[in-house]
This record gives structure tokens, C-alpha cells and sequence, in this order.
């Protein structure tokens, strides 16, 4: 059985003040609900604080990037041994880090096996743009990027990572994907693609999540579909009621 997962992405959101109050309010709501796995990604410079606000919890921390290397000349630039112990859990290769600051599907393969060095569960991003979509490339493009991401790993290392479909014209849209177009990517391109690289056995411990303008009012129907296995929550993982209803529903 897949353990749900709701992640939380605060992106470049909060200051250290307002991440640790939201963070506070999320688990006064969500602290008994261990049946869903819940993780927080705020900034990095929130992340000690809030990881002091969750002290004792049964809700998991997360980064939202990491660099491949352990340590070296690259400014401006947070590594695995610095992370490790802080967080549990980073997000890999989101589509604004490889849109904005030039992650590549190369680049996107080094993190995860960095990550995975580190004892760091990857949740690692993949989607495609709009024009990809309305030209029909969808499947190839994002079995395309699965396959790069997990070049190299041996299917051990592929059964402790997170997956998490996010067409890139759902996200901060509020025009998520139909639970159905959801399904269809996630089950048939994510996880067939797992099955096609590592068997079916591995591919179905594999959990695959959805991203992309969802909330407390659409979550139910994603969840209800059979290869989708959480969310990746940008905008509504801000507001804590919104956040702890989608761990409700769940
Ligand atoms: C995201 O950025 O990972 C995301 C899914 O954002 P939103 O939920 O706001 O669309």
C-alpha cells in the first residue's frame, strides 16, 4: 500500500515570523492525521525555525532545492550534508527552478542522486508546457524527463522516490487538469514508465503525485484516481485551512 502523501511547496513565500505561524497552525490542525504523509517545504532560511516549531510532530520537513555537490565555489547554493538532519524530504527539478534558473534534465538526475546519497527522500518534478500539451507530447515528453531523472538508479534507491506529475499550465493557474487527464499521465506515462525501466512490482511501491492549481475542493476527486498517490500544493498549501482539509479529505 502507498502511503497519501500532501506536500506543501511555500515557494518564495513567508518570512521566518510568518512561516513558523503557519506552520504552527497547520499542525494544531493536522498533527493526528499520520495516515496521510504530510510535508512542508518553506524557504530555506525558514527552515530551522519552522523545523523548531514542528519539533515532536509527525509532520515532515522539506527543501524545495538543493545543490548536487557537497560543498564548493557556488554562491548562493544549499547542499545535502547541510540539509541532512534539517529535512527529510527536497523537491527536485520543479518546473520554476528549470524555467527560471536553467535545470536541466542532467541537472535534475545529479540532485537525485545527491539527494538519495544524503538519506533525502526527492520529490521530483515533471510536466509539460502548454504548447507541449496542445501538440499532442505530453507522453513522450514526460516519460522523456522520467527517464532522465532516474538515470543511473538502481530500482532500490527509485523505490524511495516521490514523483510528482505538474503540467506546468496548472500550476498557479487555478485551471488544474481533470482528475481524469491526471490519472491518465500519472498512471499511464509516470508509473508505466517505472514499470518499463524497473518492472511492475517497483513501479507500483512508487508513489506518484499530482501538482497543479489543486485545493480543498478538487482534491477529492484526484485522490479518488488509482495511480494518484497525493498532491505537490503550491497557492493552497499557504492558506493553513485550506492546506489541513486537503489532509482531511485525503
Ligand atoms: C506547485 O508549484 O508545485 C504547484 C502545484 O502550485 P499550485 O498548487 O499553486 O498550482
Amino acid at each position: 500500500m502507498r502511503t497519501p502523501m500532501m506536500a506543501g511547496n511555500w515557494k518564495m513565500n513567508k518570512t521566518i515570523a510568518e512561516a513558523v505561524e503557519l506552520a504552527r497552525s497547520i499542525r494544531a490542525q493536522v498533527e493526528g492525521f499520520s495516515s496521510v504523509e504530510r510535508v512542508l517545504c518553506p524557504a530555506f532560511v525558514c527552515l530551522p525555525a519552522v523545523a523548531e516549531a514542528l519539533q515532536g510532530s509527525t509532520i515532515a520537513l522539506g527543501a524545495q532545492n538543493m545543490h548536487w555537490a557537497d560543498s564548493g565555489a557556488y554562491t548562493g547554493e544549499v547542499s545535502g550534508p547541510m540539509l541532512q538532519g534539517l529535512v527529510s524530504h527536497v523537491i527536485i527539478g520543479h518546473s520554476e527552478r528549470r524555467q527560471y534558473f536553467a535545470e536541466t534534465d542532467e541537472t535534475v538526475n545529479q540532485k537525485i542522486h545527491a539527494a538519495l546519497r544524503h538519506g533525502l527522500t526527492p520529490i521530483v518534478c515533471v510536466g509539460e508546457s502548454l504548447a507541449q500539451n496542445e501538440a499532442g507530447e505530453t507522453h513522450e515528453f514526460v516519460g522523456g524527463q522520467v527517464r532522465a531523472a532516474l538515470a543511473g538508479l538502481e530500482a532500490e534507491q527509485v523505490q524511495r522516490i516521490i514523483i510528482a506529475y505538474e503540467p506546468i499550465w496548472a500550476i498557479g493557474t487555478g485551471k488544474a487538469a481533470t482528475a481524469e487527464q491526471a490519472q491518465a499521465i500519472c498512471g499511464g506515462t509516470v508509473r508505466a514508465t517505472l514499470a518499463e525501466l524497473y518492472g511492475d512490482p517497483v513501479a507500483q511501491q512508487v508513489r506518484v503525485l499530482y501538482g497543479g492549481s489543486t485545493n480543498q475542493n478538487n482534491i477529492r476527486e484526484i485522490m479518488e484516481q488509482p495511480d494518484i498517490d497525493g498532491a505537490l500544493i503550491g497557492g493552497a498549501s499557504l492558506q493553513a485551512d485550506n492546506y489541513s482539509n486537503m489532509v482531511r479529505i485525503t
